[in-house]
């Protein structure tokens, strides 16, 4: 009886520090701004006039993905929300693999991506597929 209450507790708290956690990355869909924290940032200053406009992408993760429309990189546990692409209407996110230290740019589109292995040559910006050159 007691050792199910402490494996309980334990539980608990490894929901807390996971939801306490959360860095989220918000992008404003007016300036294209991209930010990684753990609150919704400021509103004040946009540079595309007036105030940011938010939206939350959801967690970072270790999976680079990016819009093929607006070119946005990030790094997210899951597939990003499609809401608020600054390019118009809905984010196309293509993955482009794991996280990792290799750099890796493309000479089409200029994406700097940092990437275990050779990243996904599908969804460049500057169209069809992309053209990577390890730096
Ligand atoms: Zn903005
Ligand atoms: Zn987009
Ligand atoms: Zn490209």
């Amino acid at each position: 009886m007691k050792r199910s209450v402490i494996i309980l507790c334990l539980v608990a708290l490894a929901c807390f520090a996971f939801t306490g956690s959360g860095i989220r990355n918000y992008q404003c869909k007016k300036c294209g701004t991209l930010v990684w924290q753990d609150h919704t940032p400021s509103y004040s200053g946009c540079p595309a006039g007036g105030s940011h406009s938010w939206v939350n992408l959801g967690e970072v993760g270790d999976r680079n993905y990016q819009c093929r429309k607006c070119g946005t990189l990030v790094r997210s546990k899951q597939t990003p929300s499609y809401s608020g692409c600054p390019a118009g209407n809905s984010h196309s996110w293509v993955s482009l693999g794991n996280v990792g230290n290799n750099a890796y740019q493309c000479k089409k589109c200029g994406t700097l991506v940092y990437s275990e292995r050779t990243p996904s040559y599908s969804g460049c910006p500057a169209g069809s597929s992309h053209s990577w050159k390890k730096l």
